[in-house]
């Protein structure tokens, strides 16, 4: 093994990005994802303000400023942190070792010659399917939903809700994309109008916005639908989640996960529990790992203290 390859390429991703960052933060411009990003988020924002669902709802709603946060954080801060460097050497580390077996290249659709609208569109549905499949996922495994829940504990809906996730959401999906999309040859982040609208959809699908796009609900993730996705009164039998989508909504109603009952402007949002889920954004990024750990040792719910364990032994032990 080649340790000083991939240190190298350690180093190369933090320098390389952290240029990027200072570059996309100083220097505006019509390609640049950090203005974009906030000039996006203003105008939802904006929209909010001037022609609001809830109209009670305040304008720093609940959480603003932690989704704000949240935003920046997984947007740019956390590939600087870590993904950045993960990612590089996980690609190297994974193109050393199909190289073992004589893989030089897994590009296995050549869509070059395609036109670039056709690109697009494979693209983003591939990616966009995967996604669905994972988020039904991140459902239905009990360890990926505590991931999940810090997504799902927004109780006030706004556009940054949008960007409140755990980081581990962004490794998941990831993963999970990359091999079917290197098969393509492309990333979404390679296509950026792609990725600026994608990422406006996400915005106003959080957003205190009526808005549905008329026929076009079929195919768009939209605000109405997506709140349905954040109640937290689910159907008895759809226990798991309703409608997945993440851009697109036409997987839904596909495969039958879609569920509007009625509007729901003013339905309650989160979990069973959510009251007690952690308010900080420390405490909810690492709280998954301790509770994960918890549920391994075949114990349910946060750790408790331990006189509240002794009591329990004693208990058992007069039985
Ligand atoms: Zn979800
Ligand atoms: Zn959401």
């Amino acid at each position: 093994m080649d340790f000083e390859k991939y240190i190298k390429i350690v180093m190369d991703s933090y320098y390389g990005y952290f240029d990027y960052l200072v570059n996309e933060m100083f220097y505006p411009s019509w390609t640049n994802y950090f203005w974009w990003l906030l000039g996006m988020s203003v105008a939802v924002w904006l929209l909010e303000i001037i022609i609001p669902w809830r109209k009670d709802q305040p304008i720093f709603r609940k959480d603003f400023w932690l989704d704000g946060f949240y935003m920046f954080f997984n947007y740019f801060l956390f590939s600087l942190i870590a993904y950045n460097a993960i990612s590089n050497v996980a690609v190297e580390a994974f193109n050393d070792f199909l190289a073992l077996f004589g893989i030089e290249n897994m590009v296995a659709i050549h869509i070059e010659a395609w036109p670039r609208w056709g690109q697009f569109l494979l693209l983003f549905l591939s990616a966009d399917f995967i996604q669905w499949n994972v988020h039904r996922m991140l459902h239905r495994v009990p360890a990926l939903w505590e991931f999940h829940k810090v997504h799902h504990s927004v109780e006030q809906m706004g556009f940054a809700a949008h960007l409140r996730f755990h980081w581990m959401e962004t490794i998941i999906y990831k993963s999970v994309q990359y091999i079917p999309l290197a098969m393509i040859g492309f990333g979404l982040e390679d296509f950026f109008i792609v990725h600026i609208f994608a990422t406006t959809i996400g915005h106003l699908n959080h957003a205190n916005l009526r808005i549905t796009y008329g026929p076009f609900k079929y195919i768009l993730n939209n605000p109405i639908m997506h709140l349905w996705h954040h109640v937290k009164a689910l159907p008895e039998d759809r226990k798991y989640g309703v409608n997945y989508g993440i851009t697109l909504s036409v997987w839904d109603y596909l495969f039958g996960t879609d569920y509007i009952p009625h509007e729901g402007r003013d339905e309650p949002l989160g979990f069973d529990g959510v009251e007690d889920f952690p308010k900080t954004f420390w405490q909810q990024v690492s709280y998954p790992f301790l509770k994960v750990k918890k549920n391994e040792n075949g114990k349910e719910g946060f750790p408790k203290a331990p006189f509240e364990q002794q009591v329990k032994v004693n208990e058992t032990d007069t039985l």
